[in-house]
């Protein structure tokens, strides 16, 4: 999937894990792309679908906040509660039906 945050075009993909193992998702800004781990932690195991999404909404706040030069792209947990908050709304409004 492609997906335009500001100025940039992301493609986003599911992968079946991420270095190190404990990692859920991970934005490049250089290569353009957002990754969404279907596995975690030590052991690895099976993410939940909900969590993929959360994860996807923390990558993409990430991304927004980098396309508006903020300072708080680097704040994880502003982004974390942000992307929280995202989540929840969209679970509301059906986004993901
Ligand atoms: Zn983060």
């Amino acid at each position: 999937m492609k997906i335009k945050i500001g100025k940039t075009q992301y493609t986003v993909s599911r992968v079946p894990s991420l270095e190190p193992p404990i990692a859920r998702g991970r934005v490049n800004y250089t290569a353009r792309t957002i990754q969404i781990a279907e596995r975690s932690g030590r052991p690895l195991r099976k993410r939940s679908v909900q969590g993929m999404q959360h994860t996807l909404w923390h990558e993409m706040v990430h991304a927004m906040l980098k396309d508006m030069g903020s300072t708080k792209e680097r704040d994880e947990l502003f982004v974390d509660e942000l992307a929280k908050r995202i989540h929840q709304i969209n679970k509301q409004l059906g986004v993901y039906v």
